[in-house]
C-alpha cells in the first residue's frame, strides 16, 4: 500500500470526513483490520483564509507548498489537497514537491464523466465558482459544461461555508437555502450538481433532493484510495 499525504485543516471540519471516508474504504477493500497508511498536515486555518480575501495567493500557496513538502519528507507517495479552493495554487504546490498531486479538479471530472453527465450544476466558495481554476478545468480538460449559481446566491453559498460549515454548525435554514438553490440549477438543465467545496456534504445529503449530487470529498478520499492501492 502506498501513504497518502493528506494536505488538510481548510478546514478541519471536512479534513476529518477525509480520514474517516479513506479508512473505511481500505476497510472495506482490504477487509480485516487494514486500514489506511497516512501522514497528515493540518494548517491553522484562519491566516490562510485571510490570505485568501485579501488576494495573497502567492503567499498562501507559499504555507502550502511548505506543509507540502513536510509531508513528502514525512514519507507520502503522492499528495492530497483536502479543499477545492486551494487548488488555485496548486501549480505552486506541485513545483515545490518531486511526488505528484492528485488534483481534485480531476478526480471530480472523471466521477462526472463516469456517472455520465455532461452538464453539471457547481457549488462551492466564491473562488471556486467563479474562477478558472477549477471551473475551467472541468470544461477544457473534461470538457463538461458548468452552470453555476446567480451571484447573489454564490454570495449566500460562499457566507454559508466560511462563517457555518468551517465551524462546525449545520443549520436547517441554510439546508433549505441550498436546496433551492440546487434545484434552480437542475430547472436550468443541470443533470446533476458538484458539491464543490468539501464541507457541503456536511450540510446536504443525496436523500435531501432528487438531483444527483456529487460529493468532491467523497470523490477525493476514493481515488486516493484506488491511487494507494494500486
Ligand atoms: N474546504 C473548502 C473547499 O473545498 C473551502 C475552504 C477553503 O477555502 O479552502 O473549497
Amino acid at each position: 500500500m502506498k501513504t497518502i499525504g493528506l494536505l488538510g485543516g481548510m478546514s478541519w471540519e471536512s479534513t476529518l470526513t477525509y480520514y474517516r471516508l479513506i479508512n473505511e474504504a481500505v476497510r472495506d477493500r482490504l477487509g480485516g483490520l487494514h486500514s489506511a497508511e497516512c501522514v497528515l498536515y493540518s494548517v491553522d486555518f484562519e491566516p490562510i483564509e485571510r490570505l485568501q480575501s485579501a488576494g495573497s495567493w502567492d503567499a498562501a500557496g507559499a504555507i502550502l507548498a511548505d506543509a507540502a513538502r513536510r509531508i513528502e519528507s514525512a514519507g507520502a507517495d503522492f499528495l492530497v489537497l483536502c479543499t477545492n479552493t486551494m487548488h488555485k495554487v496548486a501549480p505552486l504546490i506541485e513545483a515545490a514537491i518531486e511526488i505528484p498531486l492528485l488534483h481534485l479538479a480531476d478526480a471530480t471530472g472523471e466521477a462526472v464523466r463516469s456517472a455520465g453527465f455532461a452538464t453539471v450544476g457547481l457549488l462551492g466558495t466564491r473562488f471556486t465558482m467563479a474562477e478558472d481554476f477549477y471551473r475551467g478545468r472541468l470544461v477544457e480538460r473534461h470538457g463538461l459544461e458548468v452552470l453555476v449559481p446567480s451571484e447573489p446566491e454564490r454570495e449566500l453559498i460562499d457566507r454559508v461555508i466560511f462563517e457555518e460549515l468551517c465551524v462546525g454548525k449545520c443549520l436547517d435554514r441554510s439546508r433549505g437555502r441550498y436546496l433551492e438553490i440546487i434545484a434552480r440549477l437542475a430547472e436550468r438543465g443541470a443533470q446533476a450538481v458538484i458539491l464543490g467545496c468539501t464541507e457541503i456534504s456536511l450540510l446536504v445529503e443525496p436523500a435531501d433532493t432528487s438531483v444527483p449530487l456529487l460529493d468532491t470529498t467523497a470523490i477525493h478520499a476514493e481515488r486516493a484510495v484506488d491511487w494507494a492501492l494500486a
